[in-house]
């Protein structure tokens, strides 16, 4: 018999409320967490500036109306150690710390065919068994430094912002090198600029980021809105994106130039990029629309930014806006008005070293202090594969995914039975607030248990045929859409080497949900059940 029901790997959003939803179905559960904390995004990402773009009201759990009622944020996007503090308040009022082991890595998990249970190992060396295998490791937790010659002569500091000190680092009057310009090196660069002589911004893609327009959320605001939470939380489960957002329902490119200007102005004005983003219902879709958005964007960077020749730098043309996730600032390119910030063009002069005194591109060295890489991720894939995952006969879950990381409905695949991925690839996960996805898919996993313990069932495996299926309806929505356009991690451009395949759902989070809803209600058709 196995030592526990479940095994759950990682305990940020997803890992802690997977504990709490099995143990309240009644299974032993035992979550493992790399790091010294639990949190996973919140704990590891403790850059300065580090902050949600979803709004406080959304990112947040749903599954426990007094929770909701009884945490107050503090502002419309939370800062990082906000969000901490209150991940671990729920860990505290749901008593899960007996149930989650710190500072463990999972290095291995085995199927074992014959006992109908999964071995798992980890990095201390300790065995356990689950009938069940979850994986919560993260779509963005496994991150990348790029090789960069000479980087281990370099004498000062560098830091990647996903392994940021909990002590902070200490950037006053030193010279630093910024290098990415994704959500996290916008959100960074100007805390950095506030305190150091000198931040060179090393940039090879420009970016777009809208407003936050962050504010205090005050008490009269929360308690009116609090009111009707259950209502507003149903509406975001039936949503595009996981957040009920208004759009005008209409293309942008059958509007009055007058009228687009006076939308994009106005959300603009407000703030957010999902209220932006999802003005008009064509600007994802095609290009020409797209292309109105992005002059918009364009022409707010050009009145920010002072230097024009730094503006026309700063001003994206390579991707659609939106084909990668649109960054939120109040003050990137504002920065750029300080007489400390210089811009580095990496596309016209490519980084190619580092050495003991700092960077050197094609053109120029910067002589540095510190560098701080705001690189990203092996996105989606990276952190499950970096586990030795064995299926039945012993199918490497690398191997399977050799061409590309795939799933039936983006949580479970083909060949590794009793193994859920909670965010996996073919779901919405990235591109949708993900607290909800995240939820959606523990309650899915902890109903499928519930299921088979109800009907004698031991096992649950997604068949072939089904995963096929379905990563072909996500392969065609994405392609109907300009996502695949951005060389992005949504993509797995980002990472040398990695296949080139959208695996994200992009069919929005209420369509998907009921799909999920309609399997299970069937009885898990495109699963094969199995009894001893
Ligand atoms: P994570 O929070 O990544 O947690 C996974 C955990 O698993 C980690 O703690 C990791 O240490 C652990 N782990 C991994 N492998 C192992 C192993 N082998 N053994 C043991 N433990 C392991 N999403 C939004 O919707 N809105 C936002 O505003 C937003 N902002 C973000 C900002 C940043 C800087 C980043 C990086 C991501 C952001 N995201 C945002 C995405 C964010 O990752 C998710 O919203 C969410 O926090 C993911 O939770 P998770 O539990 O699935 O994964
Ligand atoms: P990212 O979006 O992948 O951006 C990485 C940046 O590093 C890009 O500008 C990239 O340039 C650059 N880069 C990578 N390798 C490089 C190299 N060898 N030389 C020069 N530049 C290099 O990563 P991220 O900014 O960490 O964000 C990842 C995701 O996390 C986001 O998309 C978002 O979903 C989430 N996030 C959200 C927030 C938030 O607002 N709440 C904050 C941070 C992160 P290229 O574009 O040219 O590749």
């Amino acid at each position: 018999m196995a030592d526990l029901d479940v095994v759950v790997v990682g305990a940020g959003f997803a890992g802690i409320y997977a504990v709490h939803a099995l143990r309240s179905s009644g299974l032993t559960v035992r979550a493992f967490e790399a790091g010294g904390g639990i949190g996973g995004t919140w704990f590891w990402n403790s850059y300065p500036g580090a902050r949600c773009d979803v709004e406080s009201k959304d990112y947040s759990f749903s599954f426990s109306p007094e929770l909701e009622q009884e945490w107050s944020w503090s502002e419309r996007y939370p800062a990082q150690p906000e969000i901490l503090r209150y991940l671990s308040h729920v860990a505290d009022r749901f008593d899960l710390w007996p149930h989650i082991q710190l500072n463990t890595r999972v290095t291995a998990a085995r199927w074992d065919d014959d006992a109908a249970e999964w071995t798992v190992t980890t990095d201390d060396g300790a065995v356990v068994s689950a009938r069940f295998f979850v994986s919560a490791v993260g779509c963005l937790s496994a991150y990348q430094v790029p090789s960069l010659p000479g980087l281990e002569t370099f004498s000062g500091t560098w830091h990647h912002t996903a392994r940021w000190p909990a002590e902070g680092v200490d950037f006053a009057g030193k010279r630093v090198g910024l290098i990415g310009t994704g959500s996290t090196g916008i959100q960074v660069a100007p805390q950095i600029a506030a305190v150091a002589s000198q931040l060179y911004v090393f940039q090879r893609t420009a970016n777009y980021a809208v407003p936050n327009r962050n504010r205090p959320w005050e008490p009269a605001a929360e308690r009116e809105f609090k009111s009707r939470y259950r209502q507003y939380r149903k509406e975001a489960r039936e949503s595009f994106l996981g957040v009920p957002v208004a759009g005008t329902g209409r293309p942008v490119l059958a509007e009055p130039p007058e009228d687009v200007q006076r939308t994009f102005t106005e959300r603009w004005q407000a703030g957010g990029g999902m209220p932006f983003l999802g003005a008009y219902t064509d600007l994802l879709v095609d290009q020409a629309a797209n292309d109105v958005i992005a002059e918009f964007m364009r022409d707010r960077i050009r009145e920010t930014v002072s230097d024009p020749v730094v503006a026309e730098l700063l001003c994206p043309r390579t991707f659609p806006v939106g084909s990668k996730r649109l960054c939120q600032s109040d003050d990137y390119y504002a920065m750029y008005n300080r007489p400390n910030v210089t811009l580095v063009d990496l596309r016209s002069t490519p980084l190619e070293s580092a050495s003991a005194g700092g960077l050197s591109t094609t053109s120029a060295f910067y002589e540095l202090d510190a560098i701080v890489f705001a690189t990203g991720f092996d996105a989606i894939s990276g952190a499950l594969r970096q586990i030795d995952v064995r299926g039945a006969s012993g199918v490497a879950l690398a191997d399977r995914w050799g061409a590309g990381p795939h799933a039936y409905l983006g949580i479970a695949t083909a060949g590794f039975p009793n193994m859920f991925i909670v965010t996996g690839p073919g779901s919405p996960s990235v591109l949708s607030n993900m607290a909800l996805s995240i939820e959606q898919h523990v309650e899915w996993i902890r109903d499928c248990i519930g299921y088979l313990g109800a009907h004698g069932f031991t096992t649950v495996e997604a068949t072939s045929d089904a995963e096929e299926a379905w990563m072909a309806h996500v392969t065609e929505v994405a392609y109907s859409t300009l996502f695949p356009k951005a060389d992005s991690w949504y993509i797995g451009a980002n990472i040398p080497g990695k296949p080139r395949v959208f695996t994200t759902y992009v069919g929005g989070v209420g369509p998907y949900g009921s799909k999920c809803d309609e399997v299970a209600a069937a009885g898990y058709p495109g699963f094969a059940l199995g009894a001893p």
